[in-house]
C-alpha cells in the first residue's frame, strides 16, 4: 500500500497562493496512477478558516498547526514541524509549490526524511516503469525527464505548469489540529514589506512589452517603452537580470519570484525563456518573442517568433506599426 501523496498549502497570513490549487492538480495525476489518498498540510497562525477553504474547495483531509511562531515564513520551524508531521504519515510524495518559500525548505526537509527531491517540476508522465517526471535545463534549451528511486519523493512544482483544481462540488471541511512543541527560532522576520508599485498593475495589463538581458542596455529600454506606447493598457516589463541592474522596480519583475502576468500580448525581447521567467507568462494569450538566438528556449513557448537583432529590428518594428496607425486614422 503506497503512503499517501502530501501536499503543503502555501499562503500568506492565511491568503492561500493560486499555487497550492495547482499542487492538487499534480496530486490528482499522480494519484491516477498509483491510486494513493491525497492529504494537505498546513503551517501558520489561526489558519483554521484558511485550512477549512481548502479542505473544502479541494475535498482534502487538511492537519493543520497554528502558532503564533508559525504567522510569517521560517525555514528551520516549517522544516522542524513537517519533519515530525511527514514522519509520520509516511507520504509516497509531498508536493511543495517551486516559490522562494518551497524551494527554500524542500531539499533540506527531503534529506532529513531520506527521500528524493526533484525540483522545479514542470510535468510528470505514466511510463513504463512507473512515474517520470520533467524539469528544463540548461535555461529551458533540454528537457531532463527524472525517476524517483525512493520510498518518498519531494516535488517542487513551478508554478504555472499545471491548471490550478477546480473545485468541484462542496465538500465538508475535514481539518485535524496537529499538537507539537515549537521552539523558539534562532532567526525569524521582523518585519515584510510590500514592495511599492508604480504605474498600471502588470497583473492588469493587456499588453506586455518584456525586456531581457539581450536589451544589452538601459537606453535601449526607451524602444521598449515606444512600442507599448502604441497599444492602450499596456506596460513595460523585464526579467530579473533587468531588475537587478536597477533598470526596473522590482513590481515589474515577472516570474516565480515576480508578478505573475496574463496580457492578451506578451512581446519578449532578448529573453531566453528560463523557466523561472517562462512560469510568470505561461497565461499570455499570445506571445511574440524577439532573440537573435534560434535555439531560445522563450521560442518554444512563443506564437511568433522573429530571430533578429534587437537593436536593428525594434526602431523599424515601432515605424511600422506607427505608420499602420497613420493609414489606418486617414
Ligand atoms: C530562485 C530563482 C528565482 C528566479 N526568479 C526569476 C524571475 O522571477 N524572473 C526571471 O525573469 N528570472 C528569474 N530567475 C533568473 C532566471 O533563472 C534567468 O537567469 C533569467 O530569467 C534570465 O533572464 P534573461 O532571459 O533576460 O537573460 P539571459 O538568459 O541572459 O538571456 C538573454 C537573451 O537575449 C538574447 N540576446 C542577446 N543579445 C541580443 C540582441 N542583440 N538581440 C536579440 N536578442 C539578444 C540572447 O540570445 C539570450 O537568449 C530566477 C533564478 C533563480 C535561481
Amino acid at each position: 500500500m503506497q503512503g499517501p501523496i502530501v501536499i503543503i498549502v502555501e499562503h500568506a497570513r492565511g491568503e492561500i497562493r493560486p499555487s497550492a490549487y495547482e499542487l492538487m492538480t499534480l496530486a490528482g495525476k499522480i494519484r491516477e496512477t498509483t491510486g494513493a489518498e491525497t492529504r494537505a498540510v498546513m503551517l501558520g497562525k489561526e489558519i483554521q478558516g484558511a485550512a477549512e477553504r481548502y479542505s473544502t474547495a479541494c475535498a482534502v483531509p487538511v492537519t493543520a498547526v497554528s502558532d503564533a511562531r508559525l504567522r510569517d515564513y521560517n525555514a528551520e520551524l516549517y522544516t522542524m514541524v513537517l519533519v515530525d508531521i511527514l514522519r509520520g504519515m509516511k507520504p509516497s510524495y509531498v508536493c511543495v509549490s517551486h516559490s522562494s518559500q518551497g524551494s527554500d525548505f524542500a531539499p533540506g526537509l527531503a534529506l532529513r526524511l531520506s527521500a528524493a527531491c526533484i525540483s522545479s517540476v514542470e510535468g510528470m508522465h505514466d511510463g513504463e516503469n512507473g512515474l517520470r517526471f520533467y524539469r528544463s535545463i540548461f535555461g529551458g534549451k533540454m528537457r531532463a525527464e527524472i525517476k524517483p528511486a525512493k520510498a518518498t519523493t519531494m516535488l517542487t512544482l513551478q508554478p504555472g505548469s499545471f491548471k490550478p483544481h477546480a473545485a468541484g462540488a462542496e465538500a465538508e471541511a475535514r481539518v485535524h489540529a496537529y499538537d507539537v512543541t515549537i521552539p523558539d527560532p534562532a532567526f525569524g522576520s521582523l518585519v515584510i514589506k510590500t514592495a511599492p508599485s508604480e504605474g498600471i498593475d502588470l497583473s492588469e495589463a493587456k499588453v506586455l512589452v518584456a525586456a531581457g538581458r539581450g536589451i544589452n542596455a538601459e537606453e535601449n529600454l526607451d524602444l521598449l517603452q515606444q512600442l507599448a506606447d502604441q497599444f492602450p493598457q499596456s506596460a513595460t516589463c523585464g526579467s530579473r537580470p533587468i531588475i537587478d541592474a536597477g533598470w526596473m522596480p522590482y513590481s515589474r519583475q515577472v516570474g516565480i519570484t515576480g508578478t505573475t502576468v496574463s496580457p492578451s500580448l506578451y512581446i519578449a525581447c532578448g529573453i531566453s525563456g528560463s523557466a523561472q521567467h517562462v512560469s510568470g507568462m505561461r497565461g499570455a494569450g499570445f506571445v511574440v518573442s524577439i532573440n537573435s538566438d534560434p535555439g531560445a528556449a522563450i521560442f518554444n513557448v512563443s506564437d511568433i517568433c522573429i530571430v533578429e537583432d534587437l537593436t536593428a529590428f525594434m526602431p523599424l518594428f515601432i515605424e511600422n506599426i506607427k505608420s499602420h496607425r497613420a493609414a489606418d486614422s486617414i
